[in-house]
């Protein structure tokens, strides 16, 4: 028999430091990602022995609690699926999901930042760390496991201390047992004695009533007929009526199968009633999974059951990806138990069951926006960024979600605003709604180009999320009749016939003016942009950078480079503030002598700050801030 010893993934350690060093008010919760785990082990095993028999144990499916106050031992064993030695190094020592070291990384920053050295349980719970948890009461774990259908077993244990050692062992029957050596000074908050009866009682029934399989508590000494008695009540949560279902058993179970720590912000339980029927109880969480963006982020989603029998996690054929963010579960009474994901992907039932479950979801949260506002707008600024992105597919809901989404925008400073207050903000007679895109809130509420909208009190609304620019790239519908109109791009005019009119007089006025330095400018800046003209749209600032109609936002732009694509460089229009003092000025000095060298210096200088305006970046920074220098210089 050998024994080999095991460094922890480096994040596991990580997180595992973070979580003994972190001192959390709730430490309980231990158990219930245990006892999460076995169940877990069970469903796989239930489903496995639907095909192979074999597999099933002989006995219950069950799981064991056992206390040795003695030895101060805790243990929790099922008879479910078990693990080879192979699958024990693997899942017990490292953490397989993208993304977890970078998010380790901003705990940790969190933590170091902090006055206190906790992190808190919020931010580890987006996490959903499971076993890791039972080194939070444990000076020393113990897991000992064999795989259904497999004859060896494996030990594996830990101090928790960087490194675990693994090595071949024995159990009578398939399933794992998981050990924990109770450390003292690693008790509850009102030092709960993890050995006690009562305290495990209480924690099982709170964490985890409803979880399908009995778990039964072996005290030493206790009849065999007490210890057969389960401590939970394993119903369903779902098949039973809503309003039999305490706010708290739903929060339980919700962060039983979800592995979120957190409460979740809603629920929504439906029921699907015809030809065929099935049951619903979704919950969106309250902050997002730390990989929600993360493109196999689908990680525990939806769970399909039929007729109370477990089939499978993460069952996205029940949820579209822009409701990736929603969990829960679904028991459809007419799938066959042996359903199978090819089976699913084109199943017609499942596809009405999901067109069911996107309506609902869709319309608790409109009841969520109207009714409490506050908790909307948290929903938004977790999710929002992904439901967006339903405004990509072409199908009828896009109308649903338009009517869900919360913009920034030049009218309120701090407030988010829906398209419904904006249109009804809005002159009748405005035909548009305009927008700017930009990387940031800051970048795009500073926006040169805006300058004029803010003047004549027009709202701007502004848009800092990638998944903008691709849908409002594919020619999003208007709404309420009104179309979207990017402010960066073409000419834009206000006001009436008359207004118009007499803005384009004055501009023909200007251009002759200016005639002669709009010629130098342009032959300044002939590489790098594709007009230098007048512009209608600033007030305060000398200069801006805008597109031609159609063309890339700098923005999107930006984005698709940093996503590795070549994209040509379309060069911008240049436009010039007419009525701004450094115009009139440049205007000046041009008159007097068109052959100034410092006109090309300042052309160049004009860009640059036009560049910078908008959040772009300078080609060549190093002569622009020279250049600057040199200016300041010469003021002084
Ligand atoms: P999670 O449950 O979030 O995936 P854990 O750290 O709790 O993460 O567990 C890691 C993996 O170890 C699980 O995904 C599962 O494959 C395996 N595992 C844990 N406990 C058990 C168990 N009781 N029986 C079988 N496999 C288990």
């Amino acid at each position: 028999m050998t024994t080999e010893h095991h460094e922890f993934q480096a994040e596991v350690q990580q997180l595992l430091d973070l979580m003994i060093h972190s001192l959390y008010s709730n430490r309980d919760i231990f158990l219930r990602e245990l006892i999460s785990n076995a169940s877990d082990a069970l469903d796989r095993v239930r489903f496995a022995g639907l095909t192979e028999p074999a597999l099933l144990p002989e006995g219950e499916l069950a799981i064991e609690i056992r206390v040795d106050p003695e030895k101060r031992e805790l243990s929790i064993s099922d008879n479910g699926i078990g693990m080879s030695r192979d699958e024990v190094v693997e899942n017990l020592g490292t953490l397989a999901r993208s993304g977890t070291s970078k998010f380790l990384a901003t705990l940790e920053k969190s933590r170091n930042a902090g006055e206190n050295s906790e992190v808190s349980p919020e931010l580890i719970g987006q996490f959903g760390v499971g076993f890791y948890a039972s080194f939070m009461v444990a000076d020393r774990v113990t897991v000992l496991s064999r795989k259904a259908g497999e004859d060896k077993a494996t030990v594996w244990e830990s101090a928790g201390d960087g490194r675990f050692a693994v090595a071949d062992a024995s159990r009578d029957a398939p399933g794992t047992t998981v050990t924990l050596h109770l450390e003292e000074s690693k008790e509850g908050e009102e030092g709960s004695d993890y050995a006690n009866e009562w305290v495990l009682r209480q924690i099982v029934k709170r964490y985890s009533d409803f979880v399908a399989y009995p778990i039964q508590l072996h005290m030493p000494g206790a009849e065999e007929e007490k210890s057969a008695e389960p401590l939970n009540s394993m119903k369903a949560i779902w098949t039973r009526p809503d309003e039999d279902v305490s706010d708290d058993e739903r929060k339980e179970f919700y962060k039983h199968f979800s592995h979120d720590w957190n409460d979740p912000l809603i629920h929504v339980s439906t029921r699907i009633e015809g030809t065929f029927e099935a049951l619903a109880l979704l919950f969106i969480p309250s902050v997002a999974p730390f990989d929600l963006y993360h493109q196999e982020m689908a990680h525990r989603g939806i769970q399909l059951y039929v007729k109370r029998v477990f089939i499978m996690d993460e069952c996205r054929e029940l949820m579209p990806e822009y409701l990736r963010f929603v969990k829960g579960v679904v028991d459809a009474e007419d799938l066959s138990l042996n359903v199978s994901r090819e089976i699913l992907q084109q199943d017609a039932q499942i596809r009405v069951i999901r067109n069911h479950l996107v309506k609902k979801v869709l319309e608790a949260l409109g009841k969520l926006r109207s009714d409490e506002a506050d908790a909307y707008r948290g929903f938004w600024e977790q999710f929002g960024p992904v439901l967006k992105e339903g405004l990509l597919s072409m199908d009828e809901k896009r109308e649903r979600i338009y009517e869900l989404m919360l913009c920034a925008s030049t009218h309120h400073e701090s407030q988010l605003s829906s398209l419904d207050e904006i249109v009804e903000r809005m002159d009748e007679d405005q035909e548009f709604i305009y927008y700017l895109t930009g990387s940031s809130l800051d970048v795009v509420r500073r926006s040169p180009q805006i300058e004029a909208f803010r003047d004549r009190g027009i709202e701007v609304v502004l848009f800092t999320d990638p998944v903008d620019e691709l849908w409002l790239q594919r020619m999003p519908p208007s709404y309420r009749d009104k179309e979207w109109k990017f402010v960066g791009e073409g000419e834009v005019e206000f006001g009436d016939e008359e207004e118009k009119k007499a803005a384009e007089e004055a501009r023909e006025q200007d251009a002759s003016n200016f005639r002669e330095l709009l010629t130098r400018l342009r032959s300044a800046l002939q590489e790098d942009v594709a007009e230098v003209r007048l512009s209608t749209r600033l007030r305060s600032s000398p200069v801006c950078l805008v597109r031609e109609e159609g063309e890339l936002s700098p923005h999107m732009a930006e984005l698709m480079r940093q996503t590795g694509r070549e994209i040509p460089d379309a060069k911008p229009i240049l436009e010039l503030n007419a009525s701004h003092s450094l115009l009139v000025k440049l205007n000046t000095l041009c008159d007097s002598d068109p052959k100034d060298e410092r006109l090309e210096q300042y052309a160049k200088l004009l860009l640059g700050q036009a560049l910078l305006a908008e959040g772009g970046r300078l080609t060549d920074p190093t002569t622009f801030s020279q250049q600057v220098a040199e200016l300041m210089e010469r003021a002084l």
